[in-house]
């Protein structure tokens, strides 16, 4: 659904920029690149694509890059997913920025408000001062009333006044309550695919860190576990992106589901997914991993919108048990390794590195 559904906003022989620096011919491709695409001229789109031609995030270039040929394919919404699994930090600065702006005026608001609140009162004591002053030096009836009526009259005033600064107040901590809503909004979708909803590579990389910790400290047993279909370009260039994207998630609801408490998968980018597997050594992550395999290879996938058969898709997978001293990124290359021996030997199987 590119291009048709899209009539470009660009017109086609838009020249953008007359400059040949190196800046200025990133923005033309990426200008380029989204008219070509039929993608909304949207800032986020840009930076995508900026990114992308600048080499500026090398996630994002090796992202786009394993889609291949398919990456002219790119929706707006599948961009989007690029832009908030890499490029989202920005986005996150973004919003703190602007709270702590709202929290700078708030406090601000508050700290008015108490100085006023402090007048308020210092005017009132002194009204009730110069009403006891006046009360004790007469016993005129007449002056008494009135005296009484101004003590009144503050008194009042006293009520409205802390009225005003309760609900300003209460408005203030709805502000805060609001923006922490906000703040953990952001945190959650920085830490989670777009796509299939599963934690995302930042989420899956401080996971592994956790885990790693635990068994550098007590020595805590974990397997790490690289997941990746088989042959998904065929079955894409065959059924199209978007039956595959629906496979992806199918793939990752299997993974998810197969997982007991404390397991983690995540998709670690494209069509590959890393599971984390605590309190096991290599034996049982291997087993576990075979039984992932195994649930993913069962399911008959059936197209949702015709109810066409479309056969199965298989996974391939590497697992590495964690051996420190070695760094976490030591593990995850191994865990690579077995997949890449995995895929060699045939596919739809489970290859364990070698400590
Ligand atoms: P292998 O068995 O060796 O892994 O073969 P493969 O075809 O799966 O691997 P290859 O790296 O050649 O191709 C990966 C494919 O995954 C190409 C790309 O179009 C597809 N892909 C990556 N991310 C996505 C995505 O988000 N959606 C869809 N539909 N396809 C994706
Ligand atoms: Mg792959
Ligand atoms: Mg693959």
């Amino acid at each position: 659904m590119s291009n048709s559904l899209h009539p470009s906003p660009f017109p086609a022989d838009t020249f953008y920029f007359a400059s040949h620096e190196p800046t200025a011919l990133c923005a033309n491709q990426a200008l380029a690149r989204m008219r070509d695409q039929g993608l909304q001229p949207v800032p986020q789109n840009f930076e995508l694509w900026y990114a992308y031609y600048a080499q500026s995030n090398l996630d994002v270039v090796r992202t786009i890059d394993a889609l291949g040929v398919g990456a002219h394919l790119l929706t707006d919404q599948r961009c989007d997913a690029i832009h908030q699994e890499f490029l989202s930090n920005a986005r996150e600065g973004e919003v703190a920025r602007q709270a702590s702006a709202t929290i700078q005026a708030t406090i601000d608001g508050f700290s008015s408000r108490l100085a006023q609140a402090k007048t308020a009162t210092g005017n009132y004591r002194g009204a009730l001062e110069e009403a006891a002053r006046t009360l004790s030096h007469t016993d005129n009836v007449v002056a008494m009333r009135t005296t009484l009526q101004s003590v009144l009259d503050s008194t009042g005033d006293m009520i409205a006044h802390n009225q005003r600064l309760a609900a300003e107040l209460e408005r203030s901590a709805q502000a805060m309550k609001e923006l922490e809503g906000e703040f953990e909004r952001v945190r959650k979708q920085s830490l989670t695919d777009a796509l299939t909803a599963l934690p995302n590579r930042k989420a899956f990389d401080a996971e592994l860190e956790r885990l790693w910790q635990d068994a550098s400290e007590q020595g805590a047993a974990f397997c790490m576990l690289m997941v990746d279909i088989d042959h998904f370009k065929v079955f894409n260039d065959t059924y199209g992106h978007l039956v595959g994207d629906e496979v992806l998630r199918i793939v990752a609801r299997t993974l998810k589901e197969g997982l007991a408490a404390g397991e983690m998968a995540a998709r670690y980018g494209g069509e590959e997914f890393a599971v984390l597997l605590p309190g096991r050594d290599l034996q049982a992550g291997l087993v576990k991993a075979n039984a992932l395999r195994t649930q993913v290879h069962n399911m008959l996938l059936t197209r949702r919108a015709t109810g066409e058969k479309i056969g199965r898709v298989t996974v391939s997978g590497g697992v590495a048990q964690c051996c420190v001293p070695e760094s976490a990124q030591t593990l995850v290359a191994r865990a690579d390794s077995a997949l890449y021996e995995a895929k060699k030997n045939g596919r739809n199987r489970i290859a364990s590195a070698a400590a």
